[in-house]
């Protein structure tokens, strides 16, 4: 047909993980097409995950805080919240970035052909705009398609009502008692929004505690500190059934105390993610995708078709942007004929909750499962001269070293802004640092920073000024 192209390169999926390998594939010197389903570039991380989240996220912080301050002697009016504007003002985040990638992607000769992308072959993908049908051919494929909310057959997804994370970033409303389903860190995140916006927010989760990845002690701080603010954080619970009811959701729940029912304005649903493997027709190209819908790759990002590569959620946990990130610069150099490797040794985990939840590398739940002795500094934020300017004392930075070589091989922290503190120790076990690396880097004062400083000289038992 008129459309038919040829790409040296194909990408197909635009998210964080499939426009970095096309801007890298294209930065390379090859011709690259990108195939996008949705109108805008970005995937979810742009325009229904990461991005949108983290500005609501940000309004509630400012809520948050300017409450706070009226224990410190500055007292504000209640926030007026203009929902409308609020969602008008996270659209234009969006779209600025969104935007911003429209311009990047014209300004490397990237073709975007927009469609749903499905493989008819080893060197085709048909691409399918409304109706209107055309076809890519390549000489090499990036899949990067994703990973979408999953659904539960007990659950009447059609309700209204019930929404999943891209329903609670749309911000229609604001329910009056909204149930999170999942205490992982998607619900977490929104249940933050909700709360800060005025609904009542309960937590359902399964296992023994909210954010299972994350060591128990890590994860204290926050459950202690949204337990006074939410009606109820349900642990060792799971949601049995749901009816759609004209009074509201009632849900059925089983937990440690029995079976309850309770009814709700809203539910959202965040029990995770499923890769998008299964819905491009992989087998027409020869790529294996496993019953869930991952596509496994080696550690080139390569499927078992030599030419074919994938990336980013489709090709396993954890779902996070960085890692697609990561993953789209080594396909694109490999498809570029450079000699790269997925070697990283950690992949960073952030909850962007009130306090924030950091970790990277070993835990010590991982650790003790594993029969591997550790080494631990931790550093309780009661002790630092920053966290207590800023109002709060509940976090706690923990890093983990190895037993002999003093080799940090882990970290949890938990307070306001441990996502950033957590690069460094990432850097810290890239590098094969050690104890003495961080407790002789000098640190800037006073900063949240210094406590992965004061953590290495916990451990090394020279610590002598704490504040
Ligand atoms: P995606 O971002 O899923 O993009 C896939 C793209 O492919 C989509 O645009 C889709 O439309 C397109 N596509 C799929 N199939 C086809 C097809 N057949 N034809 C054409 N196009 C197709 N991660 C973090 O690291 N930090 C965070 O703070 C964070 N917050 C999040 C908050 C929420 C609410 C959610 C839902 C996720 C969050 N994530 C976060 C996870 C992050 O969004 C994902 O890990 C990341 O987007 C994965 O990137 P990707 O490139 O693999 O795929």
């Amino acid at each position: 047909g008129a459309g038919d192209v040829h790409a040296e390169v194909v990408v197909l999926g635009s998210g964080p993980g499939g426009y970095t390998a096309a801007f890298r594939a294209a930065d390379l010197g090859k011709k690259v097409v990108l195939i996008e389903k949705d109108s805008s570039l970005g995937g979810v991380c742009l325009n229904v995950g990461c991005i949108p989240s983290k500005a609501l996220l940000h309004a509630a912080k400012v809520m948050n805080e300017a409450e706070e301050m009226g224990d410190h002697g500055i007292t504000f009016a209640k926030p007026d919240v203009d929902i409308d504007k609020l969602r008008g003002w996270k659209e234009s985040v969006i779209n600025q970035l969104t935007g911003g990638l429209a311009g990047l992607a014209k300004a490397r000769k990237v073709q975007v052909v927009n469609g749903y992308g499905t493989f008819t072959g080893a060197n085709m993908i048909e691409v399918d705009n409304d109706g209107i049908k055309s076809t890519v051919s390549f000489d090499q494929c990036i899949i990067a398609a994703g990973s979408e909310p999953v659904t539960l057959p007990f659950i009447p997804h059609d309700d209204p009502r019930v929404i999943d994370s891209t329903g609670a970033l749309e911000l229609e409303d604001v329910p009056g008692r909204i149930l999170v389903l999942g205490g992982g860190i998607i619900g977490l995140e929104m249940a933050t929004v909700y709360d800060a916006l005025g609904s009542d927010v309960t937590i359902v989760e399964f296992m023994d505690q909210i954010i299972p990845g994350a060591d128990k002690d890590i994860v204290k701080p926050l459950h202690n500190r949204i337990k006074a603010k939410y009606e109820a954080i349900l642990t060792k619970t799971k949601v049995t059934g749901v009816e759609a009811t004209d009074e509201g959701l009632k849900v059925t729940m089983e937990g440690p105390d029995g079976e309850k029912v309770d009814t709700f304005d809203k539910l959202l649903v965040a029990v995770g993610r499923r890769p998008n493997g299964a819905k491009i027709n992989a087998a027409a190209a020869g790529v294996a995708v496993d019953e869930r819908g991952f596509i496994a790759v080696d550690n080139q990002q390569r499927t078992g078709v030599p030419h074919i590569f994938a990336i980013g959620d489709v090709v396993g946990q954890p779902m996070l942007a960085h890692k697609a990130v990561h993953e789209g610069k080594v396909a694109a150099e490999v498809c570029a004929g450079h000699k790269r490797f997925f070697d990283a040794r950690v992949i960073p985990s952030v909850a962007y909750t009130d306090p924030e939840v950091a970790w990277v590398g070993m835990t010590e739940t991982q650790a003790k499962a594993e029969g591997i002795k550790v080494g631990k500094g931790v550093f309780p934020w009661a002790a630092s001269g920053r966290s207590l300017s800023l109002g709060r004392s509940e976090g706690i930075t923990k890093v983990l070293f190895d037993e002999d070589g003093d080799r940090v091989i882990g970290a949890g922290i938990v307070g306001p802004n441990a996502g950033d503190l957590v690069a460094e120790v990432a850097l810290a076990i890239e590098m094969g640092a050690d104890a003495v690396d961080l407790g002789h880097t000098i640190h800037p004062h006073p900063t949240l920073s210094e406590t992965v400083n004061f953590a290495a000289e916990m451990f090394e038992g020279t610590i002598t000024d704490l504040m």
